[in-house]
């Protein structure tokens, strides 16, 4: 069978890189990829957005599935555009990708059935947000309700920052239409994790933990970035709380989105904070693939992830067999110096083809006319190491990392490094 994966970051890489495991699997396209995808998909430039372009793409190649991997075209309908051509398609509709689209959504869903999170309240009116934020203790958090490219949210330990938060969504607008309505939401303690898990209807198959580092310097310092590495699993977290979280707000999410008429069928992502007292709450859901959380996922898939997707697209994801790996897996981002503000590309990368054996995802690469890898992007590479336990693959990650270099190379040296103490 002949796939379609839409997106071009480190995520598409490493769904490109499972798929292409499957022996169901034939010819694997992907759009737009990029240079270090084309090594094992067949690159199809057609850009995310362009929906008209990708459907007759797929009708004029009769690809057996379309996957798509980033948030932008799934809040804006890209499922809906394939179904309407029976196409068959990974990935929520519009009206259930509005779960990660919309936070005041999210957080309204949650209320009302019951779901873990923090205590909120959501405002159109900057005067009466500011009013209502003189009333909340700090540290506050403030939230932009639509996407943001994961800049929307501030955590603010001063007055001053929340106010000023405050007014940049609703006032200077710099989100445009993401700020129009705005979250103001109370500060939760603990320790993040996130789990991600296929999801058709009320069937929830949930995959391995994983927890991202988003700040962009070692002890979260500096700013956000879309994650700087990963690791899988989380062994400095006990699986009754990880059972806990997919009980009290996996399963329960998944039913009142059918229940709300907005069935997800899709990766449903969720963000959780685990607070003090050990209970899982929600901080966010995805409605997609995490970048970089998929890069340490899927290498410790044991089971075809082509046969998970098509049974979730045939109503049978109940049936399927999921089985993980023992093995961990630890990924570190290779990020442009400068990165996530403004940064060069075209730089050399050297080591790459050296390190050919290694599991290397690219995010943002390209060849140059001498047939040289050169940057492209602010996160560059996704290097993985496996082991064992997380010590080792960690070990190797950065061993792996350590091979690989171009002028500027940015990495946090700190990945995994809460879960080894
Ligand atoms: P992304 O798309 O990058 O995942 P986002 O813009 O959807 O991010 P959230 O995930 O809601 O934003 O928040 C970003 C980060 O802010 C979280 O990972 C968490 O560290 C912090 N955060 C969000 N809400 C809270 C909260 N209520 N209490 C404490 N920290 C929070």
């Amino acid at each position: 069978m002949d796939i379609l994966v839409v997106g071009g970051g480190g995520r598409e890489h490493a769904i490109c890189w499972s798929l292409a495991k499957s022996p169901t699997a034939d010819t694997i396209y992907c759009a737009p990829g990029n240079a270090g995808i084309g090594q094992i998909a067949t690159l199809v430039p057609i850009q995310v957005h362009e929906f008209d372009k990708l459907v007759a793409f797929a009708q004029d190649k009769q690809v057996g599935l379309v996957v798509i991997g980033p948030d932008d075209p799934l809040a804006e309908g890209i499922v809906d555009a394939f179904e309407a051509e029976n196409i068959p398609v990974f990935g929520p509709r519009k009206n259930a990708a509005h779960i990660e689209g919309s936070k005041t959504f999210m957080k309204d869903l949650l209320k009302k059935y019951n779901i873990p999170t923090a205590a909120y309240e959501k405002f159109d009116n900057y005067d009466e947000a500011l009013a209502y934020l003189h009333t909340q203790p700090i540290p506050v958090v403030i939230k932009a309700d639509g996407l943001a490219a994961g800049k929307g949210v501030t955590v603010a330990f001063s007055r001053e920052q929340a106010e000023s938060a405050l007014k940049d969504i609703m006032v200077s607008k710099v989100f445009g239409d993401s700020g129009s309505q705005v979250v103001i939401e109370e500060f939760m303690e603990g320790q993040e994790m996130s789990i991600l898990a296929f999801v058709d209807g009320e069937v929830v198959r949930p995959m391995a933990a994983a927890q991202d580092h988003k700040q962009v310097y070692d002890g979260d310092k500096g700013p956000n970035t879309g994650g700087m590495g990963t690791y899988s699993p989380l062994p400095h977290i006990a699986n009754s709380i990880i059972a806990e979280a997919i009980e009290t707000i996996i399963k329960p999410t998944a039913k009142a989105m059918v229940a709300e008429g907005r069935p997800f069928r899709g990766i449903l992502f969720a963000g959780l904070m685990i607070t003090p007292d050990n209970k899982p709450k929600t901080i966010e859901f995805n409605a997609r693939f995490g970048d970089p959380e998929t890069q340490v996922v899927l290498p410790r898939l044991k089971s075809d992830l082509l046969e998970i997707f098509l049974a979730a697209v045939n109503g049978t994801l109940d049936q399927v067999e999921i089985e993980w790996s023992d093995e961990a897996a630890v990924c570190v981002v290779l990020a442009s110096g400068g990165y996530p503000a403004s940064y060069p590309k075209g730089l050399t990368i050297h080591g790459l083809d050296q390190s050919k054996d290694q599991l290397i995802f690219h995010a943002g690469t390209a060849r140059n006319e001498a047939g040289e890898w050169v940057t492209n992007g602010g996160r560059v590479l996704g290097v993985v190491g496996m082991g064992p336990d997380i010590a080792s693959a960690r070990d190797k990650a950065y061993q792996i990392a350590e091979g690989v270099t171009f002028e500027g190379k940015h990495c946090r040296t700190d990945i995994a490094a809460k879960a080894l103490v």
